[in-house]
């Protein structure tokens, strides 16, 4: 997820591009994420590049209940602005990154060859967008704390709330009264 931004960089205020994401991977901090799919639009500014970006992507887990596969879909917008490092190509008016300003993002520059590379950017947004708690399903039964039986597979006598496998899902519609499903 690589772009030349140097035509971009050279021309006009405004000029934009986009770009199709298909089936992409990240891994970032030790998590895969995959199926990545979405556009992307590079907008120039005064001094930067502004990539706007929709995306979705999928990655795979184990749930926090019931310890089963889980796989978590994921929904990222994100809206950056790219600097270059290459200042010449940037209008002389315009307010240019200081070289020993460290503070800049490093996931937020285009390099000396006018890459702008947004797998850092995107990976960030998308592993901040995934729910603290990764569920196989929303309305995961987890294992019984007593006889350590996975509740979505068999209705343990030891359950306090007994909800037929079969019926959970309709149960965790119906809501609370649905509690003595036969
Ligand atoms: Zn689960
Ligand atoms: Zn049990």
């Amino acid at each position: 997820m690589i772009y030349n931004v140097a035509s971009l960089l050279t021309g006009s205020l405004g000029d934009s591009e986009r770009h199709e994401i298909e089936n992409e991977t990240i891994v970032i901090d030790g998590r895969t994420l995959s199926e990545i799919n979405g556009s992307i639009r590079l907008m120039r500014t005064d001094a930067t590049v502004l990539v706007s970006a929709d995306f979705e992507a999928v990655t795979h887990d184990s749930c926090g209940r019931c310890l089963e596969p889980a796989t978590v879909n994921v929904n990222v917008t994100m809206e950056e602005e790219f600097s270059p490092t290459n200042a010449s190509l940037v209008s002389s008016t315009a307010s240019r990154p200081d070289e020993e300003d460290y503070s800049y993002d490093p996931a937020l520059v285009i390099d000396e060859q006018n890459f702008l590379d947004i797998s850092l950017g995107l990976g960030q947004a998308l592993l901040s967008a995934l729910p603290i708690a990764i569920l196989c399903k929303e309305d995961c039964l987890g294992i019984c704390p007593i006889c350590t039986t996975n509740r979505n597979i068999v209705n343990c006598s030891c359950a306090k709330i007994d909800v037929d496998p079969r019926w959970a899902g309709l149960a965790g519609l119906i809501g609370k009264g649905a509690e003595s499903a036969d």
